[in-house]
């Protein structure tokens, strides 16, 4: 076990700067109307450093820095956006610990993930995207004996990014790559809980990238990020975040028919054949990791498998050992690398959830675990604590159709295949979802028939560079990773010749 020092103190290994301003033209940038508001650590509730507020003077400046450097690097040959991507990695993986513990300090999860998951994976990324940019090819069909078609990708410009607060250093990797390694500028607006840790990343790696390149613009949605979305001057926004929020960046980016993509919200069904019971190899236990697997970064994941569907015949064992499961989940300080839940990332959120908690209650639902906010000692007194909580109910229930977005699992059970797959998909989302059967059969042609963009067979919460992310309905328009996220970000150049 390790305890990591809060930032600041003496060992830590990071310290914030007191005050942030917005990243524009390879500099810090104070924010035209000279406002700033408050990062608050969810771990203790106190507020750490404050960031610049930005307007739409501001995002205009980023997009001057911006365009100003779009010729020059729209220009650049994958080979030299490779290498800058593995710089950019390499930079990454050598202040790993400082990234994480600025993640987990700004965000509320617990460093082990941080450490061992998030800042890897967005690591990865950036590696992915390096090679991918590199083995892009452009295409050539002879139409006639004269005749010859060539299809061409080009950079789109510069583009804009919005991203939301649950995965900030991830969310913000996920964009920038395919972005960057397409050969755009980008203005990025992380979410305003957790603007920090992205701009500590900035400071690490800005001397890798040529200025204007990539800009990060501070603030809060209507202020900050309909400016950008609403701008002439973006060739495409990328955004994730709730599927509200989703429904006004499509109207906002119409006006000026600016593509969009959509990484929205879920409600993932999280299935339990009958014969996961009959494994003998361990791999029941994995399924009951599975159940768990709800409480990852405290619920605040968009494929939170949130719904447990368990099948009759198991139901009543597979439920209590799933809850012995879940009753073993370590809460505690998140900078403890033996901690699994941490804390949630607002105090907003924390109030969301104690009110779902309140709603599944009153509804009729059973809480079979948790049901409470979680009262830490010390420190930790003021941060944002909730207990793993499991509810059965049915999927008519509000617990079970609405995002709640915090570590709060609804189960239900059901009696047949078909029964599982109508209550998996009676939902307005279609983000992930995970299986587990140990049936061949069951298990292809439910992950066949569950209407999602992801869905895990006996595994969850695996996201590897190189498969593709997004969601069916109301959870979104696009994918990300996986080589397809590059025509996201480039236009398609047809010439059609004849000789
Ligand atoms: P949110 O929609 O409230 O905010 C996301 C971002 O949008 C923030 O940066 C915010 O400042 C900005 N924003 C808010 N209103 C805006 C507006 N009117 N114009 C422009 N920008 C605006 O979402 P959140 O609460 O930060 O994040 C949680 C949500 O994100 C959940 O619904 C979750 O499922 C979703 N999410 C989806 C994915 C995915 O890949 N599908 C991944 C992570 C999170």
């Amino acid at each position: 076990m390790t305890v990591y020092q809060q930032p600041g103190k003496d060992g830590a290994k990071v310290t914030f700067k007191p005050r942030y301003e917005h990243f524009i033209g390879g500099d810090w940038v104070a924010p035209v109307k000279g406002q700033y508001f408050e990062d608050i650590t969810p771990i203790t509730g106190q507020p750490f450093t404050e960031v610049g507020r930005g307007t739409a003077e501001d995002i205009e400046a980023a997009l001057d820095a911006a365009w100003a450097a779009a010729p020059s690097w729209n220009a650049t040959s994958p080979a030299e956006r490779a290498l800058m991507l593995n710089k950019i990695a390499d930079r990454m993986e050598e202040n790993l610990e400082a990234i994480a513990v600025a993640e987990t300090w700004d965000n509320g999860k617990p460093v082990r993930e941080s450490l061992n998951a998030d800042i890897p994976l967005a690591i990865d990324h950036f590696r992915y995207f390096a090679g991918a940019i590199r083995a892009q090819e452009g295409h050539l069909s002879q139409l006639d004996v004269d005749t010859v078609a060539y299809h061409y990708h080009e950079p789109l410009g510069v583009v804009g990014q919005i991203i939301p607060w649950n995965f900030p250093i991830l969310m913000a990797v996920w964009k920038l790559a395919p972005a960057l390694a397409a050969g755009n500028c980008v203005v990025l607006k992380p979410a305003e809980q957790t603007p920090a840790s992205i701009l500590v990343l900035m400071d690490l790696i800005k001397d890798l990238i040529p200025d204007g390149v990539v800009n990060i613009v501070n603030g809060f949605g209507v202020e900050c990020g309909k400016p950008l979305v609403s701008n002439k001057r973006i060739r495409k926004i990328a955004f994730t975040g709730e599927t509200t929020t989703g429904r006004l960046i499509m109207q906002y980016a119409s006006e000026n028919i600016i593509p969009v993509t959509l990484e929205l919200g879920g409600k993932s069904p999280n299935i339990f054949f009958e014969d996961v019971a009959a494994a003998k190899d361990g791999f029941y236990d994995k399924a009951l990791e599975g159940f768990a697997f709800f409480a990852l970064n405290q619920g605040e994941v968009c494929t939170c498998p949130s719904r447990a569907l368990i099948q009759e015949s198991i139901y009543d064992q597979f439920l209590a050992d799933g809850i012995d499961r879940v009753s073993r989940i370590k809460a505690g300080n998140p900078l403890d690398t033996d901690t699994m839940i941490g804390a949630q990332a607002s105090t907003d959120q924390l109030e969301k959830i104690l009110s779902y908690l309140d709603i599944g209650k009153k509804e009729g639902a059973k809480v079979l675990i948790g049901g409470e906010r979680a009262e830490l000692d010390g420190d930790l007194g003021g941060g944002f604590y909730v207990q793993p909580t499991v509810f059965e109910g049915t999927n008519d229930m509000r617990i079970f159709q609405e995002e709640i977005f915090g570590p709060v699992l609804s189960v239900a059970k059901f009696s047949d295949y078909d029964q599982a797959i109508s209550v998996a998909n009676d939902t307005l989302y279609g983000l992930g979802a995970g299986v587990w059967a140990r049936s061949g059969n069951i298990a292809y042609r439910a992950g066949r028939a569950i209407q999602a963009g992801r869905v895990w067979v006996n595994q969850y919460h695996s996201y590897p560079a190189h498969s593709a992310f997004g969601g069916y309905k109301s959870s979104g328009i696009g994918r990300e990773n996986h080589l397809m996220m590059l025509d996201h970000y480039q236009q398609t150049k047809n010439l059609l010749v004849s000789y």
